[in-house]
């Protein structure tokens, strides 16, 4: 159960058992509803649902994640691949082969027979510094079927004409890392050389733009890495001011464990600055959501997905769930590395190995440490009011190759904040627009 309050000060319980928010009497303090809601709650604590009760869509999967090369232009400090986090792999020049790639192409399009619309997503290292092989991966896969959308993972620092005519012509998702304005951004995204990348990101932004500002809208999407001092305003003012930056944002934060790049920074002063941000940002996007106008709002990409899970959470909720947070690695997606090994996503590093292109995926492995991580997460997670919103997975518990299940809890106190906060967002628009989040898609 969690307590807490609107902008206009009116109290309220979210419950996580049932999933629903009360209004409740602001005459009764915290202690008071505390106990009262001890004696008048049935104690029931919600169950995880792991593999033992199998995998719903065994042999079936989402989308494939190719590691196109393990080199990149760029040498960003916060680099997951960089010197600050000694488990990941080096910087280095692998690239995935041709025969490789098209055997978990293979695989993949064997594995989604079921989907309307297939998923590849092209990843690195830096995809653009082998066009030539992404040219060749994507034309064996459009050989292979026709219901493919690719999307590709890049700094957008390299775009010549021809790779800008590529990526159009074939309708590709660019997934473009911008981290704020240009002081923000150059502060830690810098060049081999160690300068600055933003102008020049901006430049081929405009490029693309030029040449078509109809693909440029619908497949341009850009992802914020936050690092300390964080600056979510500026970022607000970024999309606000400069139109080539009013496009879908996701917002991401450093992977903060296992790096001396964190333990370097005062992080905690920083997470604080970060809440009063957030807190400025979500006064702002509420007024909007009052207007209908939240979904224009910079905020709408702050706070929409985890709005959207309070909007549209089961009001029938059943006492189990799937393990919040996680995905059903292989089914909803496969990442395959530049040798050719199977993995949960891009994120996993050697973590959760799922099997390679010559042996197939196999589940068995996997089951195991999904398992384990069950019956954690009943053991501590089940009577947490986040139980159902948490986005923690098993990559939380991650250290190198095997699971560390105690690592995960270090961060449940900004957890809960951030739930808190969605649930003020929530209630505080409704109270005088009860049709504020009415735009959210569940679908999208
Ligand atoms: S562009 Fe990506 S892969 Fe390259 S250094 Fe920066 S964070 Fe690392
Ligand atoms: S981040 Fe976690 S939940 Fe998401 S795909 Fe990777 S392993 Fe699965
Ligand atoms: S906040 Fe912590 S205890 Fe709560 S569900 Fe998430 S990981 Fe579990």
């Amino acid at each position: 159960m969690l307590i807490f309050k609107s902008q206009s000060d009116n109290k309220y319980i979210y419950n996580q058992v049932d999933n629903n928010i009360y209004p409740i009497s602001n005459d009764l303090d915290d202690l008071e509803i505390t106990k009262l809601f001890k004696e008048h709650s049935p104690a029931v604590n919600v169950r995880f649902n792991g593999p033992e009760h199998g995998w719903e869509t065994q042999g079936k999967s989402e989308s494939l994640i190719i590691n196109i090369t393990d080199a990149c232009n760029l040498r960003c400090s916060y680099c997951a691949y960089s010197e600050h986090y000694p488990y990941e792999r080096k910087h280095n020049n692998a690239h995935i082969s041709v025969v490789t790639a098209q055997k978990a192409i293979d695989e993949y399009i064997v594995r989604s027979e079921h989907m309307e619309i297939r998923r590849i997503n092209l990843y690195g290292g830096e995809p653009t510094t082998n066009t030539n092989l992404i040219y060749q991966i994507v034309n064996y896969a459009k050989s292979k079927a026709k219901n493919i959308e690719f999307s590709i993972n890049t700094n957008a620092y390299s775009m010549n004409n021809s790779w800008v005519s590529f990526v159009i012509d074939n309708n590709i998702q660019l997934q473009i890392s911008i981290d704020g304005n240009q002081a923000r951004h150059d502060k830690y995204r810098v060049a081999i050389n160690g300068g600055g990348t933003f102008n020049r990101i901006k430049n081929n932004l405009q490029k693309i733009y030029d040449q078509s500002p109809i693909y440029y809208k619908e497949n341009i999407i850009f992802l914020a890495t936050m690092a300390p001092p964080y600056q979510l305003l500026e970022l607000h003012n970024l999309y606000n001011c400069e139109s080539l930056f009013q496009q879908p944002w996701s917002i991401n934060f450093v992977r903060p464990i296992d790096t001396t790049f964190i333990d370097s920074i005062e992080e905690r002063e920083h997470l604080d600055t970060y809440s009063k941000q957030q807190f400025i940002l979500a006064k702002d996007y509420i007024e909007a959501a009052i207007e209908n106008k939240a979904k224009e709002h910079f905020g709408h990409w702050v706070f929409g997905q985890q709005l959207k899970q309070i909007h549209f959470r089961d009001m029938d909720a059943d006492s189990t769930e799937w393990i919040n947070g996680c995905c059903t690695p292989g089914i909803d997606k496969f990442f395959v590395d530049s040798k050719g090994n199977y993995f949960p996503c891009e994120r996993s590093g050697s973590f959760m190995k799922l099997g390679d292109v010559d042996s197939g995926l196999n589940m068995d492995n996997i089951q195991n440490i999904v398992h384990q991580y069950t019956v954690d997460c009943n053991e501590h997670c089940s009577k947490c009011p986040n139980l159902r919103f948490c986005d923690t997975c098993y990559l939380g518990s991650k250290r190198d190759n095997t699971l560390e299940l105690e690592r995960k809890y270090q961060f449940c106190s900004k957890r809960l904040e951030k739930l808190k906060l969605s649930l003020h967002i929530y209630v505080s628009a409704l109270e005088y627009n009860s049709a504020s989040f009415d735009h959210l898609d569940f679908f999208e």
